[in-house]
């Protein structure tokens, strides 16, 4: 989940980020623009200030340059120019230059030309532009305007100022953003992230309930319907509309396995004593009896396999009670151990034992530890060729025992070792059921649930072609586990 809360998170900032940089890009170009209109503005104020200064000395004094053959504006007129803040250029009708501000005397020639370039010819109207020129002086802004008022010898003005003069221009304004937007973004990754976690908090419930409920035991339960009638409960009311029909398809799969099983059970008792009382009966010629007794084999295999299903099928609806009783485990181990030597003569196997010497009494019921040990020895015997070894230990712990059934087979590989438990599983499929390993997968089945029915568990380590090991824990204070609960499988 926490995959999703951090694709949501990342999208979040993305998103975000992206509606930050389309926002800045039009402030960015707003901004740009509404400066350079004020500094128009602010040029062509300055610009008829001194237009307005000419045209009134012109009124007052009359002609403003008195020397035509050296062009240059009356000193007391042009004192009053030279005190403007900004780039001025005067010229007269002939382009030459009659008047500047301060500011302009120290441009390097060349600036000079290039600032005043717009005068030549003098315009016919007034315009504005931006002329680049090479660092430090950057960006220069102009205006030009026409000098009609000032009279004969006046030809036209420019008025000039660096963009970097602006109060707080659209570089200002990226240089903020770029600082603003990290921290923007940082605050908006960590709000996504906690507001992605709030979004799919509810759906972390729903799976723990929904783990919980089909770890195969309580298909009967339902998940809570949260009241806020979102698209979350709606996702509960079809969960607990699919847990419902999954609930009623396994208990019918579990009738019919267990009726099905039950009512195979007398015929084919019958069918048994049939074949026993043609095997014993002295007439029966012998070719007979080899099939007879192949036929008995088949009977037998099949009656375990009706009384293994018929005992899982009555563990999954609840109906396996288990008889506890206070049982010193070292009898049973040792039993199963005798029995054990004997299936194990035939493959020339060695079978040892390890009991403690003192009683490990645990209330467990006997008939189904017995099959549980039964299963894991008669596997170990059959899974390990001639010559081999198969170990039974008995452990004794403070809380729990251990039952650890070993051998030096053939081992299960790795891929394998997740589905051994389950019912039907075979190695290999392709195995015959009746061959030289016969059997038809439910055994450990039963055994797991055998252990777990006790309150305890099974696990298995093995290598191929080394062996394997099963060990069963039983707790000592398994006894509240009476019945033997999976109503989910
Ligand atoms: P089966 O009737 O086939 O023995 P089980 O449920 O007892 O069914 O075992 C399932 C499968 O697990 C077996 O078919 C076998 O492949 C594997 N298995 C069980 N015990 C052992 C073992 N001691 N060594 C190797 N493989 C084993």
């Amino acid at each position: 989940m926490t995959a999703i809360r951090r694709r949501l998170a990342f999208w979040y900032t993305v998103a975000l980020g992206l509606t930050m940089l389309a926002f800045g890009a039009a402030l960015y170009y707003e901004r740009r623009q509404s400066s350079v209109e004020e500094l128009d503005r602010r040029l062509a104020l300055e610009a008829d200030l001194a237009q307005r200064w000419l045209g009134e000395s012109y009124r007052v004094l009359g002609p403003l340059v008195p020397d035509l053959s050296s062009p240059a504006l009356d000193p007391g007129i042009s004192a009053y120019l030279e005190a403007f803040r900004d780039y001025l250029i005067v010229v007269d009708t002939a382009g030459n230059v009659i008047g500047l501000s301060g500011v302009t005397r120290p441009l390097a020639a060349a600036e000079f030309q290039q600032l005043a370039a717009p005068l030549y010819p003098p315009p016919a109207r007034s315009a504005s532009g931006t002329i680049e020129f090479a660092p430090p002086l950057g960006a220069v802004r102009y205006y030009v305007t026409r000098m009609s008022p000032a009279g004969t010898g006046v030809g036209g003005l420019l008025v000039g100022t660096s963009t970097a003069n602006v109060a707080f221009g659209p570089r200002e304004l990226l240089r903020s953003m770029l600082v603003i937007a990290p921290v923007v973004l940082l605050c908006a990754a960590a709000l996504g992230w906690w507001l992605a976690g709030t979004s799919v908090q509810p759906l972390l419930g729903i799976i723990d309930e929904v783990e919980a409920i089909t770890d195969g035991r309580s298909l009967h339960r339902r998940l809570a319907v949260p009241l806020s009638g979102d698209e979350i409960g709606r996702l509960v009311v079809t969960l607990n509309g699919m847990l419902a029909r999954l609930e009623q398809s396994f208990a019918s799969l579990r009738r019919f396995t267990a009726d099905a099983s039950h009512e195979l059970k007398t015929p084919l008792m019958v069918l048994r004593a049939g074949v026993e009382r043609g095997l014993t009966h002295p007439q029966t010629p012998r070719e007979i009896m080899q099939g007879l007794d192949e036929t008995l084999d088949q009977i037998n295999q099949m009656t375990e396999m009706v009384d293994d299903l018929l005992t899982l099928a009555r563990a999954d609806e609840g109906r396996a009670p288990l008889a506890l009783e206070e049982t010193d485990l070292r009898e049973l181990v040792a039993d199963v151990s005798e029995t054990a030597g004997m299936l194990g003569e035939d493959g020339k196997l060695t079978v040892t034992t390890q009991i403690p010497d003192k009683p490990v009494r645990l209330p467990v019921d006997r008939h189904r530890i017995r099959e549980l040990l039964l299963n894991l020895v008669t596997n170990a015997i059959k899974y390990t060729p001639p010559g081999g070894t198969v170990g039974l230990t008995l452990g004794a712990g403070a809380d729990h025992a251990t039952l650890v059934v070993s051998d030096s087979g053939i081992g299960i590989a790795p891929g394998d070792l997740p589905h051994i438990f389950d019912r039907f599983w075979r190695a290999d499929p392709a195995r015959s059921r009746t061959g030289d390993r016969p059997g038809v997968g439910l055994g450990l089945a039963i055994t797991k649930w055998i252990a777990e029915a006790h309150g305890g568990s099974i696990t298995v380590q093995s290598r191929p072609g080394r062996g394997s090991v099963f060990t069963v824990r039983l707790p000592r204070n398994g006894r509240e586990q009476t019945e033997a609960d999976g109503n989910g499988r």
